[in-house]
């Protein structure tokens, strides 16, 4: 285009590209997801419906965008995972965010009628939040997965227990509030089995450990690898890693994107799929 004496203004944008070789998380987050799940009668403590329809936008979101490595998603949030080397729009925060949250919310109403064909959605329509952090370790990006599974298990094992109390126990919201104040997991586990018969290890997978979601390639059987987390830290020849990244990138593309609900917090997810971290 040509100058125009208008384009000084283009240098008030400000750069916000994220640091280099870092892991970059972009989580986005249902706003004012506690009305929209009461207006179209999310079943309480978990939809199945609506975290399936999360699921599946975020599978579209990782199918339009091979930087992703890996996805988790709990509730009515989903963090998506750039690999370190990762240059999509030079890493500028607010291309990254914007590009996941417009596309998810686009396909989360996209599937909407899939997941909910008896009720069609109407304004206010869901919209999502998003943010970006770098983590310069991958022992830093494993604790923050860790920390959002923690989060998810907590809140699940005191959200089943405390509907329980209202839809089996019929007592209201604040006395089960009341009878849940101060106690530990154990104490839930048997309010659950004592009174209700509900033995939470049955509970389905999706509820207790979320969702992960990740390109799947076969799978190292324990103990036959020696990729370390340390590795993550060994400078490699910048001329055979571009060939390598290139490959990778490629490979990564066509493999099939597959949301499981696993443990991430012990190693054995991520020794078994070296290819996540490395
Ligand atoms: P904010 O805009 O600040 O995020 P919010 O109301 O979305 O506000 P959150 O802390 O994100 O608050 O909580 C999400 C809410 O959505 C919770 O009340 C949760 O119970 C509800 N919710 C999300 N997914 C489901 C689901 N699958 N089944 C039942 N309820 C759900
Ligand atoms: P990027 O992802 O970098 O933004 P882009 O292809 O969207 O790539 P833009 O610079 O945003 O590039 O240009 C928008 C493109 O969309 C142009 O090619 C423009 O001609 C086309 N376009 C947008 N709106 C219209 C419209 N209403 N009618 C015809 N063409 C349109
Ligand atoms: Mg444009
Ligand atoms: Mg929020
Ligand atoms: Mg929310
Ligand atoms: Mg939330
Ligand atoms: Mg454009």
């Amino acid at each position: 285009m040509a100058n125009s004496k208008f384009e000084y203004v283009k240098q008030f944008e400000q750069p916000d590209n994220l640091l280099p070789n870092t892991w970059v998380v972009v989580r986005i987050d249902g706003r004012g997801f506690t009305k929209f799940s009461t207006k179209y009668g999310f079943e309480k403590p978990n939809d199945k419906r609506a975290l399936e329809l999360m699921n599946a936008a975020a599978r579209a979101v990782m199918a339009e965008l091979p930087d992703i490595t890996i996805a988790y998603g709990v509730s009515d949030e989903y963090s998506f995972v750039f690999h370190k080397t990762c240059s999509l729009f030079e890493r500028r925060s607010s291309k990254l965010v914007s590009t996941i949250v417009s596309t998810f919310t686009a396909y989360y109403v996209h599937f909407w009628s899939t997941h909910f064909p008896e009720t069609p959605l109407s304004p206010p329509l869901p919209s999502f939040d998003g943010r970006a952090v770098c983590y310069p370790t991958v022992q830093n990006l494993r604790d923050y997965m860790s920390w959002r599974q923690v989060d998810c298990h907590i809140n699940n094992l005191y959200n089943t227990t405390f509907w329980a109390l209202i839809q089996l126990g019929s007592i209201d919201a604040t006395e089960a509030e009341k009878t849940l104040k101060g106690t530990y997991a154990a104490d839930k586990n048997e309010i659950l089995f004592s009174k209700f018969g509900i033995n939470y290890n049955n509970e389905l997978e999706m509820y207790k450990k979320g969702s992960v979601v990740f390109r799947d390639y076969e799978l190292v059987e324990p103990g036959t690898h020696n990729t370390t987390i340390e590795a993550d830290n060994l400078a490699e020849p910048a001329q055979q890693s571009k060939t390598q990244a290139e490959n990778d990138r490629k490979r990564r593309a066509k493999a099939r994107i597959v949301v499981e609900h696993l443990d991430i917090i012990k190693d054995e997810f991520w020794d078994r799929r070296p290819w996540l971290l490395s």
